[in-house]
């Protein structure tokens, strides 16, 4: 029987095991078959606090992990698979074993959808990024390229404008999907184009992102675009479907939380990106898994 159990080991989740560890609650973490998050297929961190000359996203995860396990929280490399809150002690099965926990930090994240392009994944890090606020300082008077036609692609185009030289937005069709006020501001800012009813076919470089081919599916015509930089930004999907039916998810499938970490279960709380789709940082994340174990350890001094 656990204290506390987390699904998950991205910052938030990691995090929380080192608050909770460290309180001498006794921690699991069910860190999943591919450990440690989003922050895994990042190269260089440049906003981590306590790094000044940055830190590479597995190296930073690493060490969250190093800090986690020095208190004792233990750590299962497997997926959970299915959870039943619907009675104390809570369940939840991972490939193994059915684990018992009197109180559960729900960490799982979100992901960036992906155009499901070889390049994208092989470029990742290299020029392919799904956040322009992690990563538009580095390409500083560069070209940039953002996909999607939504309230992400406006504000990542406007985040990138500050520092690229010319931000190419390419939408799929002839209208955007945005809010009329951040399709205004889009308009407006005058680094900022639209490439319309164009889809990437591909994302063009060895090493380096450097450039896109496109296909204009009115003209049905190909053609290349230079470019340093390509942020995705077609949706996200937090990594909730084994919570359905268990506690309240929205209708995007984030997780509600009320007073910033309880979910709609009393003893089930939530952290990170799993809840959050407008900050989506490790740092935030990092603070929610701290306001989540903080929050645990008061309800299960109540029990
Ligand atoms: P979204 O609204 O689902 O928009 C995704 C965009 O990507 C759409 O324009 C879509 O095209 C395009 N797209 C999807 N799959 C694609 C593919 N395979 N290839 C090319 N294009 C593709 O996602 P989002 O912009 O991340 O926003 C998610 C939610 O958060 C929304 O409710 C949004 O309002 C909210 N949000 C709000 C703010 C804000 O208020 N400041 C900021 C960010 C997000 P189509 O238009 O053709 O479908």
């Amino acid at each position: 029987m656990y204290d506390i159990l987390i699904i998950g080991s991205g910052p938030a989740g990691l995090t929380t095991a080192i608050y909770s560890s460290r309180n001498d609650l006794k921690t699991c973490i069910i860190a999943g078959t591919m450990w440690g998050g989003q922050l895994m297929l990042t190269t260089d961190v440049e906003n981590y606090p306590g790094f000044e000359k940055g830190i590479q996203g597995p190296d930073l995860m690493s060490e969250m992990w190093k800090q986690a396990k020095r208190f004792g929280a233990e750590i299962i490399f497997e997926d959970a698979i299915s959870v039943d809150f619907s009675s104390k002690p809570f369940k939840i099965k991972t490939s193994n074993k059915i684990h018992n926990t009197k109180s559960v930090i729900i960490a799982t994240g979100a992901y960036a959808k992906r155009l499901g392009l070889e390049s994208e994944d092989r470029l990742w890090g290299k020029g392919v990024s799904a956040c322009a606020t992690c990563d538009a300082p580095f390409f500083k008077d560069k070209d940039a390229v953002v996909v999607g036609g939504g309230d992400t692609a406006m504000e990542e185009a406007l985040v990138l404008s500050r520092f690229a030289k010319n931000v190419s937005i390419v939408h799929r069709r002839d209208k955007l999907r945005a809010s009329k006020i951040l399709q205004k501001k889009v308009l407006d800012n005058p680094k900022i184009k639209i490439i319309w009813n164009s889809i990437v076919k591909e994302i063009l470089g060895k090493e380096k992102v450097e450039g896109i081919r496109l296909n204009n599916i009115d003209l049905n015509e190909e053609g290349n675009l230079p470019c340093d930089a390509v942020f995705l930004a077609i949706g996200h999907k937090p990594n909730t479907e084994i919570f359905k039916g268990q506690i309240d998810i929205d209708e995007h499938g984030y997780i509600v939380a009320k007073d910033q970490t309880k979910t709609s279960v009393d003893g089930i709380f939530v952290a990170g990106d799993a809840q959050d789709y407008i900050y989506r940082q490790a740092i935030t994340a990092a603070g929610s898994g701290c306001k989540a174990a903080i929050d645990a350890d008061r309800y299960l001094q109540k029990l």
